[in-house]
């Protein structure tokens, strides 16, 4: 871990890593929090992606629709860098990463009260329902951990 991150730190200097509980990208601190002593491959991926969400200076609170772009603009920023690294990260492991999180944003979407399917209202952070007007809230969005507020398993939150 710390020799990949002296090895990104030394190709943009500008980036800040800091060990934290889980791979997240922080825009408010504008750092990169890592998980201090993790190991493998897929640390090294989570690494990548995050640090492709610096790169491409990706901001907080949009619409969940738009997320998933940035997901995956941030993956394809991964790729590069592990490329530019003399290595790749497995695409089998970003179709699920992806996956996950549309599953994610789905379930979001759906009414807690009659599991009507809806979209998200224009502050980001409220849902309401077309078919019964049910409205509810989800956490603001961030490159980190964000979950609606009710009825979601801790478990099946991804790691963005
Ligand atoms: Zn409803
Ligand atoms: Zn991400």
């Amino acid at each position: 871990m710390q020799a990949l991150i002296s090895k990104l730190q030394g190709q943009f200097p500008t980036l800040r890593f800091k060990a934290g509980q889980q791979f997240s990208w922080s825009p408010d601190s504008g750092e990169i929090i890592y998980i201090d002593g993790a190991s493998g491959k897929r640390a090294t991926w989570s690494l990548l992606h995050e640090t492709g969400h610096a790169l491409l200076k990706h901001q907080t609170y949009r619409a969940d629709v738009e997320l998933l772009r940035l997901e995956v603009d941030a993956w394809e920023r991964a790729r590069r860098l592990a490329s530019d690294l003399g290595t790749e990260i497995d695409e089998d492991h970003i179709q699920n990463c992806l996956d996950t999180y549309r599953d994610w944003l789905d379930k979001r979407s759906i009414c807690p009260t009659c599991t009507t399917k809806c979209l998200q209202q224009g502050d980001f952070i409220h849902y309401r329902c077309f078919n019964c007007r049910s409205v509810w809230k989800v956490t603001a969005n961030r490159f980190g951990r964000a979950y609606r507020s009710t009825k979601l398993a801790p478990s099946k939150i991804p790691a963005i």
